[in-house]
């Protein structure tokens, strides 16, 4: 099966952007970009471009798919049966990737159903986009997530604890290394796991070929983070020159999900969402924003991930991140390319997805005008017009 994008503008996801371009597919592969469209033949699927701007498909790098974007979502899974969530997240993957994320990390499931979810999805059975996930997340007992956490106690504990998570299908292996704002009685300031006990939860995780990521708000927290290794740090909410100067010469990604702290201060307690999480995110936010400035001022990488499934952050409105990313300094070129190209190197998966090359997988979204001169369309529930993930349009069979 060959189809052709035909003619337009094509976001290449490296800087690049391309006017009168002609993106070939074939199978699940892109073959060829070219600027001649003339050789075509009439067995060849042909999609126009025109007016529209042909992405790389999106990525984002921290969802929760288990949870639904409720006031209290963690409340919400703790009442719920393991069969309403599944069939709520089967809904939640397939929103998402209808919204053009054509791959996700998930950084937090329960009862192993983001596994069994990546598995439904790579086997055909229903739609959604490509899953990296973590299965548990692990915290310290009574840590922020517990509700839904592997708790571990020491760094033997934390060892096996990442060891079980690999044992059940994990991509990735997850760290909380402070408190939070939906967890009640932990403060997002404070410490939680130990430099000791991520450090061997994060070797367990690199030794088999892992990446790890961390919920981390707290200075300290990061601080201990870092320093055992981690590879993406999660919110920063507190981020110190310090900080920031380590990020940047040892490349640790800094994914911000502002879509999170965004919702909750947007929706607040009338909304439903508990007292106590819109108390403390409105001590976060102000932080939160100069924390993302400066990282960005000073050229740490940031990636594009939204916290989807925290209360109101719902998916299949992953792309209001862009925007947000954009009020918070970058321009929208860098903020696309966050959703993209960034992404994928978050996930380790440069080689294969991420930009608009020959012999990369033919994940594309082809997306109404161009929102490089208006960044806000992305906020609109319209704003997609095709997707296709592996060579397939979402609507095909
Ligand atoms: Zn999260």
């Amino acid at each position: 099966m060959r189809t052709a994008f035909v003619n337009g503008r094509v976001f290449v996801g490296n800087g690049k952007v391309l006017e009168h371009a002609t993106v070939l597919v074939e199978d699940d592969k892109i073959v060829s970009i070219s600027d001649s469209f003339s050789g075509l033949d009439k067995d060849t699927r042909k999609v126009p471009i025109e007016g529209a701007t042909l992405f790389p498909g999106f990525i984002d790098c921290h969802v929760h798919l288990v949870m639904s974007g409720s006031p209290d979502p963690i409340g919400a899974l703790a009442n719920e049966s393991a069969l309403i969530t599944t069939i709520k997240a089967v809904e939640n993957a397939r929103k998402t990737l209808e919204a053009g994320i054509t791959t996700v990390r998930d950084l937090g499931g329960k009862n192993g159903i983001d596994l069994e979810l990546k598995q439904a999805i790579e086997s055909g059975l229903i739609k959604g986009p490509r899953i990296l996930a973590a299965g548990r997340l692990i915290c310290m007992t009574g840590g922020h997530g517990w509700p839904i956490g592997r708790e571990a106690d020491g760094p033997d504990d934390v060892r096996r604890a990442a060891r079980e998570q690999i044992k059940a299908g994990a991509d990735i292996v997850k760290f909380m290394a402070t408190g939070g704002v939906l967890t009640a009685a932990v403060e997002p300031g404070s410490a939680q796991l130990t430099y000791e006990e991520m450090k061997a939860g994060i070797e367990e995780a690199h030794k088999a070929g892992k990446r790890t990521a961390t919920h981390a708000m707290g200075s300290q927290g990061i601080l201990d983070a870092l320093h055992a290794g981690i590879d993406s740090i999660e919110h920063g909410i507190y981020l110190t020159d310090e900080i920031i100067s380590f990020m940047k010469k040892n490349s640790v990604f800094f994914v911000p999900t502002i879509s999170a702290m965004y919702h909750i201060g947007k929706m607040g307690i009338a909304a439903g969402i508990p007292a106590w999480a819109v108390e403390k995110n409105n001590i976060v936010a102000p932080h939160h924003k100069e924390s993302v400035k400066k990282a960005h001022g000073a050229g740490v990488t940031i990636a594009m991930g939204t916290d989807a499934g925290t209360p109101f952050n719902y998916h299949g409105k992953n792309l209001m991140e862009i925007p947000l990313l954009v009020k918070h300094g970058l321009s929208p070129m860098e903020a696309l390319i966050a959703a993209t190209s960034t992404a994928s190197r978050v996930l380790g998966l440069e080689n294969s997805i991420g930009t608009i090359e020959p012999g990369k997988i033919a994940d594309l979204v082809l997306v109404k005008n161009n929102p490089m001169e208006n960044i806000d369309i992305l906020n609109g529930n319209d704003a997609i017009a095709r997707v296709m993930k592996s060579g397939q349009f979402i609507e095909d069979k």
